[in-house]
């Protein structure tokens, strides 16, 4: 005997920064609004570059948004009666996120996350990688590199920082493909590169 499935996955849509992550988050809540589907969006709290209650895209493209401070004030905040879970950002989420959309998606919820698949220097940036396992569907997005207009599949930071996220900085970041991305530029204090 097969045991009934239920309506529940996971969805997951990953890139680089300028892929337009968010954008194809906004368009696929937003069809669920248009059919009156019970849905909630999530955002990471420290996220607030833009607006405070919304996810905003590059191209100015909203949906209103919940800020939760990880991943169990996120389950926490979720109403029984919501179908479609939005979730951006996901990689500013602890690793705990994982087994909760795991569990979410086991119980018939639709989860969507839209997050950076790598970092600045091109490190796997979970959790989003750990979500494409457990993900039915994984959307990867490509930017337009900001220097030859070719496949962009890399963030580059173009500006010095120790840190692994700059905060409300989209000047700070280019979306580049795999000939233009270059470790070494600005000089990057990880790699012990000394500007020579
Ligand atoms: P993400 O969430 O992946 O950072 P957004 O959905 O917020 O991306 O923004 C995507 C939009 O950004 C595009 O539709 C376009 O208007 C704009 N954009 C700016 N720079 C680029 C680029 N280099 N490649 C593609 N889109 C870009
Ligand atoms: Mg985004
Ligand atoms: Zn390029």
């Amino acid at each position: 005997m097969f045991r009934r499935s239920t309506d529940g996955w996971v969805e997951v849509i990953c890139g680089p920064m300028f892929s337009g992550k968010s954008e194809e988050l906004i368009r696929r809540v937003t069809r669920s609004n248009i059919a009156r589907i019970p849905v909630q969006v999530f955002k990471p709290q420290l996220d607030n570059r833009y607006a405070d209650a919304e996810v905003v895209s590059h191209s100015s493209l909203r949906v209103e948004a919940t800020p939760v401070n990880g991943s169990l004030e996120l389950l926490k905040a979720i109403a029984d009666t919501t179908e479609v879970i939005g979730i951006d950002e996901g990689q500013f989420f602890d690793d705990g996120l994982v087994d909760i959309v795991d569990n979410l998606a086991a119980t018939g919820k639709q989860v969507i996350i839209a997050g950076l698949d790598t970092d600045y220097l091109r490190r796997p940036f979970e959790p989003i990688p750990s979500l494409c396992d457990r993900a039915e569907y994984v959307t990867k997005m490509l930017a337009v590199c900001h220097r030859c207009g070719g496949p962009g599949m890399y963030t580059q930071r173009i500006v010095r920082s120790e840190d692994l996220v700059v905060l409300g900085a989209v000047d700070s970041y280019e979306a580049r493909c795999r000939m233009c991305y270059d470790p070494t530029e600005p000089e990057q204090p990880e790699l012990g590169w000394d500007g020579e």
